[in-house]
């Protein structure tokens, strides 16, 4: 039997901050949007505790419960969200064709993409265990609980040196554990870490387990030359090993850069495709905050609004 088709005038694709901004301006607009919520209800911040740096939150709020209120704030507007996973689309054609879940089809006259990025992790059991209890992706989200503290940091690239001197500026001690002897980072913020007192850089060490039952506690770590393993007394162990941005299904039709990023038009959420746009971190490998997908997210639900009535 052929699927049924359902006519919408803006789907939104994710239900991170960055989606759910984009429903409430849709909703409020009168374009009754359907947002389709991925295979993580809520994204990211689902899988964080506290949020202590979203505006509007004098005392902080856990993740799950803002991505509650995101919810409900979309749908009190009438946005329709759906549990589901876009698995498929068609954006060579108008209106603009998007298969969920194999099953259902949806012509949409205009396409807010909003599906995030997943941090990429070492693939540890301990660390999926001890994940939220002293085990953290983002260092600007959950440094402050480490406050004085002594912490570890793996990863090489930009993204750890960013985030270990920012843990330096809170913590007492950062370890910085590199797995090659040289890293990947650019030169002057590979200095900066270098010149950091406060950092330590375990080259050539690789982590063979996060220590700790409920919450961490150490840290073991391997030299991958010596094979010297060492116990790192750490109380937040941090992975910035990169993230990768959730675009596969969309790479044939829309403007990437080589990691998969969206490519959007500068000042705008527009991509090379008219009636497709993109917000939060999909398109954003830099700033990757709640507040930032959902200041994107308005700009998209905005852009298609003009652009839908630049179409009447
Ligand atoms: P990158 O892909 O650049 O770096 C990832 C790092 O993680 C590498 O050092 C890699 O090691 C290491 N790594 C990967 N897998 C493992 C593993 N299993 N175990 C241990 N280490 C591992 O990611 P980033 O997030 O750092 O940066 C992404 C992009 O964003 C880059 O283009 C970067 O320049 C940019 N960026 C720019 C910033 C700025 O300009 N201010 C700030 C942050 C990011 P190896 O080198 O051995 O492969």
């Amino acid at each position: 039997m052929a699927p049924e088709i359902e006519k919408v005038k803006v789907l939104i694709i994710g239900s991170g901050p960055a989606g759910y901004t984009a429903a409430i301006y849709a909703a409020r607009a009168g374009m009754n949007p359907v947002l389709y919520t991925g295979g993580q209800p809520g994204g990211q911040l689902t899988i964080t505790t506290d949020v202590e740096n979203y505006p509007g939150y004098p005392d902080g709020i856990m993740g799950p419960e803002m991505m509650e209120d995101f919810r409900k704030q979309a749908e009190r507007f009438g946005t329709k969200v759906r549990y589901g996973l876009v698995t498929k689309v068609n954006f060579n054609v108008q209106p603009h064709q998007v298969i969920v879940d194999d099953q259902v089809e949806i012509h949409a006259d205009t396409v807010i993409i909003s599906t995030g990025a997943s941090a990429k992790w070492l693939g540890l059991e301990s660390e999926e265990r001890l994940n939220g209890k002293g085990v953290s992706a983002c260092a600007v989200c959950d440094g402050f609980f480490f406050k004085g503290q002594d912490v570890a940091i793996v990863g090489a690239g930009d993204t750890a040196c960013e985030e270990a001197s920012y843990l330096a500026n809170i913590c007492n001690k950062v370890y910085m554990i590199v797995r090659r002897d040289e890293m990947r980072a650019s030169q002057i913020m590979q200095k900066r870490v270098m010149n950091n007192p406060k950092i330590e850089i375990l080259w050539n060490t690789e982590t063979e387990e996060i220590l700790g039952d409920d919450e961490v506690i150490g840290a073991r770590v391997v030299n991958n030359v010596t094979k010297e393993v060492k116990e790192l007394a750490v109380s937040g162990f941090f992975v910035a090993i990169g993230h990768e941005p959730n675009t596969g299904i969309f790479k044939d039709f829309i403007n990437m850069d080589d990691s998969g990023y969206i490519k959007t038009i500068p000042g705008s959420t527009k991509t090379n495709i008219e009636g497709v746009f993109a917000c939060g971190d999909a398109q954003d490998h830099i700033y990757r905050q709640a507040v930032t997908a959902a200041g994107t997210g308005c700009m998209a639900a905005l852009d298609a609004e003009r652009y839908l009535a630049s179409k009447e």
